[in-house]
């Protein structure tokens, strides 16, 4: 994630022309664009035909067009903004307080390729023509990452063990009200008639090992970005619209020359753990986001770095420890 500023001299000259009123808060237009993710011309448009900013639908249902908006990250818990939340506090806040906005940087862009296309053709297709300047070379051909991707997605597509596991319906989103919050989730892939679910990840090296804290010990690139605690709480909202425990699978394909690939399951003793891990986090992130607790600043996210300000020296043995 890049950050970028909010208040440069242009957006501010923006910000004078036009105050809009709603739920007792005041906003630009530019800002309830990105609250809800409605183009700006349509919200000018409907001002000037004396109709609401933005409509109801808009503001309460939860679709795919406003799934990653800001409006809905602060109506709703995620997976995502839990994870943001448990690496730095302040950034997570300074987000959810519109200080910064974020956008896919140019690795995400590649994942959302791939994913874009075991989606289906037709969003294939879509993805491709929106974000052509970025895939294709002026020359002709495909820049160097999606060229990969396309052989990480052909190592997919020949394998029919892999296919047969992320067969379902794709991108389908769920809510559930689960240790005392609204989550909202969207699941790559969902098998109503097998009760499975399936998410697809691409990673550097699929047996790569890390050390982590939070397990105390050598983990997995699974473990390493909380791919298990993503699948708990996937599974308890699944369970929430259901009544019945889907088990999670994660289609994992590497971004080496020869892809590597593989189909992972997770023994359900895994589950209780992240279950606790997410319990005992959230009683702190509800304080800090209500206001009734200062978020701590972890100060080596992007967002801390930019706003840091030395005033001390740190001795050397401090520096893996922050
Ligand atoms: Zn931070």
């Amino acid at each position: 994630m890049q950050a970028a500023k909010k208040n440069s001299p242009s957006n501010k000259r923006q910000q004078i022309k036009r105050i809009i009123h709603l739920n007792n808060e005041e906003f630009t237009v530019k800002e309830l664009s990105k609250m809800y993710n409605v183009n700006p011309n349509t919200i000018y448009s409907r001002l000037r035909r004396n109709q609401p900013a933005i409509t109801q639908n808009e503001m309460n249902n939860l679709n795919q067009t406003n799934y990653y908006s800001l409006g809905m990250d602060r109506r709703y818990m995620s997976v995502s903004l839990f994870k943001k939340f448990d690496k730095c506090e302040a950034d997570a806040l300074a987000y959810l307080n519109g200080e910064y906005t974020s956008f896919p940087n140019a690795a995400m862009m590649v994942g959302n390729y791939t994913h874009a296309a075991f989606e289906s053709e037709e969003a294939f297709a879509t993805f491709q023509e929106k974000h052509n300047s970025a895939i294709f070379k002026k020359r002709g051909g495909k820049y160097a990452d999606y060229e990969q991707a396309d052989r990480m997605i052909e190592a997919l597509k020949n394998d029919s063990f892999a296919m047969f596991a992320m067969e379902g319906e794709k991108e389908q989103i769920y809510t559930a009200n689960i240790f005392g919050i609204d989550w909202k989730m969207k699941v790559d892939s969902i098998n109503h008639k097998r009760k499975l679910f399936t998410d697809l990840k691409t990673t550097r090296d699929i047996h790569a090992r890390s050390w982590s804290e939070k397990y105390d010990g050598w983990v997995s690139f699974i473990e390493k970005w909380d791919y298990v605690l993503q699948m708990a709480i996937y599974r308890k909202i699944i369970e929430y619209n259901t009544g019945e425990a889907y088990t999670p699978y994660i289609v994992a394909v590497s971004k080496e020359s020869i892809p590597n690939k593989a189909v992972i399951y997770f023994d359900e003793s895994r589950f209780d753990f992240e279950y606790e891990y997410v319990e005992m986090k959230l009683e702190r992130i509800s304080e800090v986001r209500s206001g009734e607790a200062d978020p701590v600043a972890c100060g080596k996210c992007d967002y801390c770095k930019s706003t840091k300000k030395l005033n001390a020296p740190v001795e050397v043995g401090e520096l893996i420890y922050v």
